[in-house]
């Protein structure tokens, strides 16, 4: 029992984290701070916060960790960093975590379920049926998905995952990654434009960088083309959303499953209107057996920081 270290947790997450990280140490919970006083409440405990636990979605910049004098970990509940000031917690010697692997699988089968939902139009199909339609006229014919070409940007974790999961639709894979991968066999791409031209459907599951925000940009979809299927499980700010939205109500690109936006969770008034496109509120790893396993990480990176011990997942 480490009461006396001060955890601030920045989203409710799961009921599971919260029960275990209070039987651990003295639990800040951000969220129920309202955000005119957030500035005097980390003032007040700024002695007793030692660890900060973010998620993908609200992190860690600069501005709270300058607010914190005694941070010593950010031991994020998520695969993705681009929410964590990464140079400033080097430049203070505070260690990251992160928790990679625990999603994997949630995230691959979300990908895969969005690109054949997105495909047999399954959401426009179920308000078919409950909207009393299918009485009058058979649904529409939609677009098959086994054998066809895949291409993923990005053969991670979850971009390889994926790639597990499409060979089993008999689709050929291609891909895009900041360098070819040695031991995989699937086709690779050093651009993204050539992967997009030779794919039918283009995956997005490669970390957000600078380098590779908008990645999915107007030439990319346009190489794609109008039969194309965009899917995003990675990040909103990979697709340049307004290029993505024009192609989609221009017809220049056949629809999109999008489980994260460019401005989540705002989203565009024209792509609720849009029957080609499926949305998901960014729930790839949200599950309950995801997020116990990535509380488990969490709480096991913060036990080893503590105890002077190796951490798990370092990341810095
Ligand atoms: P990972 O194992 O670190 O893989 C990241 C991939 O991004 C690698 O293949 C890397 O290429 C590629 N990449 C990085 N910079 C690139 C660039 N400039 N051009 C092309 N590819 C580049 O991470 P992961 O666990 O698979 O997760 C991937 C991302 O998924 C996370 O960063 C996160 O943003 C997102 N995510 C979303 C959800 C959700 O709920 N929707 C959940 C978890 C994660 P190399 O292999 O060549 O280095």
């Amino acid at each position: 029992m480490q009461n006396s270290i001060g955890v601030l947790l920045i989203r409710p997450l799961s009921t599971y984290l919260q029960e275990e990280l209070s039987k651990r140490y003295t639990l800040f919970k951000f969220w129920q701070v309202p955000p005119d006083i957030r500035r005097e409440f980390l003032e007040k405990h700024s002695n007793s916060i030692k660890a900060v636990v973010p998620n993908g979605v609200q992190g860690a910049d600069s501005e709270l960790i300058d607010a914190l004098p005694r941070l010593e970990i950010v031991a994020s509940h998520s695969s993705g960093l681009d929410k964590i000031d990464l140079e400033k917690c080097r430049e203070k010697g505070i260690r990251v975590t992160y928790t990679p692997d625990a999603l994997t699988d949630e995230v691959a089968d979300m990908a895969l379920l969005l690109t054949m939902a997105t495909m047999r139009r399954i959401c426009e199909a179920d308000r078919y049926v409950r909207s009393g339609a299918w009485k009058n006229a058979d649904f529409r014919l939609t677009s098959k998905f086994s054998g066809k070409a895949v291409g993923i940007v990005g053969l991670g974790r979850i971009g390889s995952a994926i790639a597990k999961r499409v060979s089993a639709f008999g689709c050929t894979i291609g891909y895009h990654s900041c360098s070819q991968k040695p031991n995989s066999t699937f086709k690779y791409y050093p651009s993204v434009i050539d992967l997009a031209s030779n794919s039918e459907i283009l995956v997005i599951a490669c970390a957000l960088t600078h380098e590779t925000h908008h990645i999915i940009n107007r030439d990319v979809i346009n190489a794609l083309g109008r039969n194309g299927i965009i899917v995003n499980i990675a990040r909103g700010c990979h697709i340049d959303e307004a290029e993505l939205i024009s192609a989609l109500v221009e017809g220049r690109l056949g629809g999109a499953g999008l489980d994260v936006l460019e401005h989540e969770p705002y989203v565009p008034d024209q792509l609720l209107g849009l029957d080609n496109v499926v949305l998901s509120p960014h729930v790839g790893a949200s599950t309950f057996e995801t997020r116990q396993a990535m509380a488990d990480l969490v709480v096991a990176n913060l036990e080893a920081h503590f105890a002077n011990k190796p951490l798990l997942n370092p990341v810095v």
